[in-house]
């Protein structure tokens, strides 16, 4: 029987590329999207032309009763989730001295309440199953910090905190949590960099270029095997040496 898999933010960037891999790896895929279901009607429609099994899910998963009803109607529909991917995200990037409260609790609500509530949402028929998958998709950010994003930043690092801990409350059940930290992604997210920011950030990327989405959603397809069995705690990232 295929595994159900949730990619949270399954409709555009890095999580569409998450959703199609997963998809492609035999797993039943609910594509989760805030407001743009035309996006994640696109990404449910090339997974079931391909013969897969997917379903387009609205939630704002940083809102409590949007998640609850969120898992309720997969499990309905799809079974249990046995693979979950918080990859929703977003940002509000200000220099710390001009950065209202608005702009702080949006990114730690998208961002790092989201994983609270996704992950322990996703636990208790993981934890009755024996068997599981927590991968959240940090950033450089998060290990590093950047200028202008001491929200995103927080929310970041805090995913990092909060998977170790998972990691040693779980990992007697078969159950692993890990992080992928991504550098610079070619997705909408980046597409609004202004080209002097793009300047400054390409010399300090060992490879020289932007990552593109498949080559996040090839590790994340990884660490959601049988093959990763024994990789729990731990953050990886996908940065074409940006971090090195
Ligand atoms: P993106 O292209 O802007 O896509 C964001 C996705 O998240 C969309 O599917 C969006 O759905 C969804 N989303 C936003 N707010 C949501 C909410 N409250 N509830 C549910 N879904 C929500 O972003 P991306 O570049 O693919 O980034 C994906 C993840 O990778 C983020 O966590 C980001 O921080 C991280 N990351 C990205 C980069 C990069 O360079 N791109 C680098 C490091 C880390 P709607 O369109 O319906 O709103």
């Amino acid at each position: 029987m295929s595994r159900v898999a949730l990619v949270t933010g399954g409709s555009r960037g890095i999580g569409r590329a998450i959703a199609l891999r997963l998809a492609g790896d035999g797993m039943s895929v609910a594509v989760n999207y805030s407001s743009n279901q035309a996006a994640a009607d696109e990404v449910v429609d090339l997974i079931t032309s391909r013969g897969g099994k997917a379903l387009a899910v609205r939630a704002n998963v940083g809102r409590p009763e949007d998640v609850e009803a969120m898992f309720s109607s997969i499990k309905g529909e799809l079974g249990p989730v046995e693979v979950l991917v918080n990859n929703a995200g977003i940002t509000r990037d200000d220099l710390l001295l001009r950065m209202d409260l608005e702009a702080w609790d949006d990114v730690i609500e998208t961002n790092l309440r989201s994983v609270y509530l996704c992950s322990k949402a996703a636990l208790r028929a993981m934890v009755r199953a024996r068997w599981g998958r927590v991968i959240s998709i940090s950033s450089v950010s998060g290990t590093s910090g950047n200028p202008g994003q001491t929200n995103y930043a927080a929310s970041k690092a805090g995913m990092i905190g909060f998977t170790m801990s998972l990691a040693k409350e779980v990992a007697s059940r078969s159950i692993t949590a890990n992080v992928v930290a991504p550098g610079f992604i070619e997705t909408d997210l980046t597409a609004d960099l202004d080209d002097s920011v793009k300047e400054l950030v390409l010399p300090s990327i060992a490879m020289g270029r932007f990552g593109t989405s498949d080559e996040i959603a090839s590790l994340v397809s990884y660490l959601a095997s049988d093959d990763a069995s024994y990789i729990t705690g731990q953050t990886i990232a996908v940065d074409g040496g940006i971090s090195i």
